[in-house]
């Protein structure tokens, strides 16, 4: 058997305008994140969780912030090639928990969305869990949105 872990987080700050995506979902067009990307936190730290559990290095090496390439980028496409890198690496998914950290929007009602796109991302299953920072910091504020997100890898084929 071999297995391997990976962990990603990431943070970014909300303006109230334009349109926030969470785990490839839109979850409100009353904010939105500020990045060069879609700044979907979710799927960031789930690509960051994919590339740690190969040691294939971090999104900011991958997906240069500076690059045009990526301005406005769905997310999903991190995904899919850390997905890529995974399976170059003879691994596979075997399941992902995440954690969103954010005082608005209310995500209950997304929840079970995100987890099933999540879910056909890394055909594995999926958990997600959401919460406040009960009024605390800038997540508390209403300033920013944060998550992170473990993932187990199996080596293929065990
Ligand atoms: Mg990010």
């Amino acid at each position: 058997m071999s297995f391997r872990v990976g962990f990603g987080h990431d943070i970014h700050r909300l303006q109230p305008h334009g349109r926030l995506v969470l785990g490839g979902v839109t979850v409100s067009e009353e904010m939105s994140a500020i990045a060069h990307s879609d700044g979907d936190v979710l799927l960031h730290a789930l690509t960051d969780a994919l590339l740690g559990a190969i040691g294939g290095g971090d999104i900011g090496e991958l997906f240069r912030n500076d690059d045009p390439k990526w301005q406005d980028a769905s997310s999903i496409l991190f995904v899919e090639e850390a997905l890529r890198q995974v399976h170059d690496a003879g691994y596979r998914v075997v399941n992902a928990d995440g954690m969103v950290h954010a005082e608005r929007p209310k995500l209950s009602p997304f929840k079970r969305q995100i987890v099933d796109t999540l879910g056909r991302l890394l055909h594995a299953p999926v958990n997600l869990k959401a919460g406040t920072n009960e009024g605390m910091d800038a997540v508390g504020r209403g300033e920013a949105i944060a998550a992170q997100v473990v993932v187990l890898l199996e080596r293929a084929g065990e």
